[in-house]
């Protein structure tokens, strides 16, 4: 579902992200860890041609789609239904006057679902939503919240890879836990291949196959997450798990 080979992007000569290799098949969950600032949004939105006016050279595959040399019109198709990215903080891109609901039905529509009433009934269901969400608009939900209704737009759409950018605050790690727990459930039900990313390698080890740690921009360590948690080669892996509480 994903395939990248020596992926780097840089912003003004500066490289900021640079990947030899990762690889997510479908039902597979891979994570990328580290602290902030060490380039896993940025990697995360290359993968879907959202860096602008950033350098990126490399080989990206996401769903069949060649990344790289696919057209707008073609990115624009994988990122609305196949791919979706779950941001860090979804209200900031939805349209403040657009209650949740009627956004999912144009975007149904627009995809030429049919029965889009139920699509959303059983999309918000499994993102355990409140179904009153729906009437609500992007300022007055929460985080955690809107990060699932993204999730559960995505599924409703038919999305095949989910990609997701974590809150980094401390303060949501309950938030963060009930997002990765709906996207557990969700990649066991329906094999989505998952991309997440976090700073929190605790988290993460509830959810990934395998794990990239980054830093400064650079993959220091990956592995299957068992590997890495129980032995680190780097030390900075070393590091981020003696951080742990
Ligand atoms: P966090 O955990 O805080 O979200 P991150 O690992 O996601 O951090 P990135 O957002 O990928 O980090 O940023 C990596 C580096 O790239 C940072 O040094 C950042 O300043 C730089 N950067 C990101 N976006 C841009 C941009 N649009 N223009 C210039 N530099 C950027
Ligand atoms: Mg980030």
């Amino acid at each position: 579902m994903i395939e990248v080979r020596d992926l780097r992007v840089s912003y003004g000569g500066r490289p900021v992200a640079e990947v030899p290799e990762l690889d997510v098949a479908a039902g597979e969950s891979v994570a990328i860890v580290g602290e902030s600032g060490s380039g896993k949004s940025t990697t995360l939105l290359s993968l879907l041609g959202l860096t602008e006016h950033a350098e990126v050279s490399g080989q990206v595959k996401v769903c069949g789609v060649d990344v790289m040399t696919a057209s707008q019109k073609a990115l624009r198709e994988l990122r609305g239904a196949r791919a979706a990215l779950v941001m860090q903080s979804p209200q900031a891109a939805l349209s403040p006057a657009t209650r949740l609901g009627t956004l999912m039905r144009r975007a149904l529509r627009l995809h030429g679902r049919d029965d889009p009433e139920r699509a959303m009934a059983e999309a918000v269901e499994a993102v355990l939503l409140d179904p009153a969400i729906l009437r609500r608009y992007p300022h007055e939900v929460s985080g955690g919240q809107a990060q699932r209704f993204a999730i559960a737009l995505a599924i409703a759409l038919g999305a095949e890879v989910i990609l997701a950018d974590e809150p980094t605050s401390a303060l949501d790690v309950t938030v963060q836990a009930e997002v990765v727990g709906v996207l557990r459930r969700l990649r066991a039900e329906r094999g989505l291949a998952l991309l997440l990313v976090s700073h929190d390698l605790a988290l993460v080890s509830t959810i990934a196959d395998r794990v990239l740690v980054m830093k400064d921009g650079a993959v220091v360590e990956s592995g299957p997450a068992a590997r890495v948690l129980a032995e680190p080669s780097h030390p900075y892996t070393r590091e981020l798990l003696e951080a742990l509480p």
